[in-house]
């Protein structure tokens, strides 16, 4: 095996620090349903993921965060390719890239690996960690050309995910091993691709809280050391605001508020970010109480049939009545935070579609 490279950060270039990018991302699910008339029926799907843009660069965590159901699994696995897209573009290294079986999406599975949630599952119980490592790197290419070889492979994997010595955890099983050693070797695996991409999906949610810490750090050591690019999925807003650069927060499918991780977890500007900061508890926050109890109620819309206008809009404090019948664009803040709501109709907005800003003042 290659030894996976521990990169220098080149000289900062945004546009070239840009690994994945995803362009107006859609996913609709077709729903059965056996009422109603032809047309109803075939009409009937899931907004899953509607006109979602966003990327992610070398060497940074970019948090991706919404409650259950608000279509941020859905954008993992878009990206990873698991879905053909309803709409949009996925862009890696600047080029679109298709589903299939060329060259060019044999490289983008390579480059892109997904770690999911419950390493308990994503694991072969009846195999061991030998297997699940040398398989990986035998499907990447980096198995070396002699026992010798893949056996430094594996012992470096598990270093690299501080399972030491390596020789205590190769011949055991998952079910052998605790929460937090099960998503390390999960994580071993997909570096055995020598990825460029990680999409975490919830990755230290099914574990003890006791652990959580510990795996973050080790995503993080590894951003800085392999220079990797992180989306990192979570409910967990107080977490995006530790271990990442970039939050963006999703709500009913759509991304409603961007920015550095600070700014939009300690000056939420979204009033649907608000909420969720509320329902976090956090010492440090800079949000006044009377702010904090600004928060909406209720539960998220359907997906088959979303509100018109802001999605946000029945639970909203702040509701207008145009925030009943016109989708909001992304409204540009101060210090890259951005927001799609009304109330900041007076700032700058910027077209998401075509990326041309033009001046407002409604
Ligand atoms: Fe609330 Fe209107 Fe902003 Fe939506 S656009 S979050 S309904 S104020």
């Amino acid at each position: 095996m290659t030894e996976q490279t521990e990169t220098v950060p080149p000289a900062h270039d945004v546009a070239r620090d840009i690994v994945l990018e995803a362009r107006g991302v859609s996913k609709h699910f077709r729903v059965r349903h056996n009422g109603g008339d032809l047309l109803a029926r075939r009409q009937r799907a899931v907004h899953a993921v509607d006109d979602v843009s966003l990327q992610l660069r070398r060497g940074t965590v970019t948090a991706l965060v919404g409650e259950s159901g608000s279509g941020k699994s859905t954008v993992a696995r878009l990206l990873a390719q698991l879905y053909p897209l309803t709409g949009g573009e996925i862009h890696l290294a600047g080029k679109a890239v298709k589903a299939g079986s060329g060259r060019s999406f044999r490289r983008y599975v390579r480059q892109v690996q997904l770690i999911f949630q419950d390493p308990f599952a994503s694991l072969n119980p009846v195999h061991t960690v030998r297997y699940h490592l040398a398989r990986s790197l035998k499907i990447h290419g980096r198995a070396g050309s002699g026992e010798a070889e893949l056996e430094a492979g594996l012992t470096a994997l598990l270093e690299r995910v501080q399972l030491t010595p390596p020789q205590r955890f190769l011949d055991k099983f998952p079910h052998e091993l605790s929460g937090g050693q099960r998503q390390r070797v999960a994580i071993a695996r997909a570096l055995g691709a020598d990825p460029q991409v990680l999409l975490a999906d919830e990755p230290v949610s099914m574990l003890d809280v006791s652990i959580r810490l510990g795996v973050l750090n080790l995503l993080k050591d590894l951003k800085d050391r392999l220079h990797l690019a992180i989306l990192y999925i979570t409910h967990d807003i107080a977490s995006a605001r530790y271990f990442a650069d970039t939050t963006l927060v999703m709500y009913a499918g759509r991304i409603v508020e961007g920015g550095d991780s600070e700014t939009v977890t300690q000056h939420p500007a979204h009033p649907y970010t608000q909420l969720l900061i509320a329902s976090a508890p956090d010492p440090d926050r800079a949000v006044a109480p009377e702010e904090q109890q600004e928060s909406g109620s209720g539960e998220p819309p359907s997906l088959i049939a979303p509100p018109a206008g802001c999605r946000f809009h029945p639970r909203c404090p702040r509701a207008m009545e145009r925030c009943r019948t016109e989708l909001p664009p992304r409204f540009d803040l101060d210090d890259g935070q951005w927001a799609a709501c009304w109330l900041y109709a007076d700032t700058t907005v910027t077209t998401e579609a075509t990326g041309t800003k033009e001046a407002t003042d409604k």
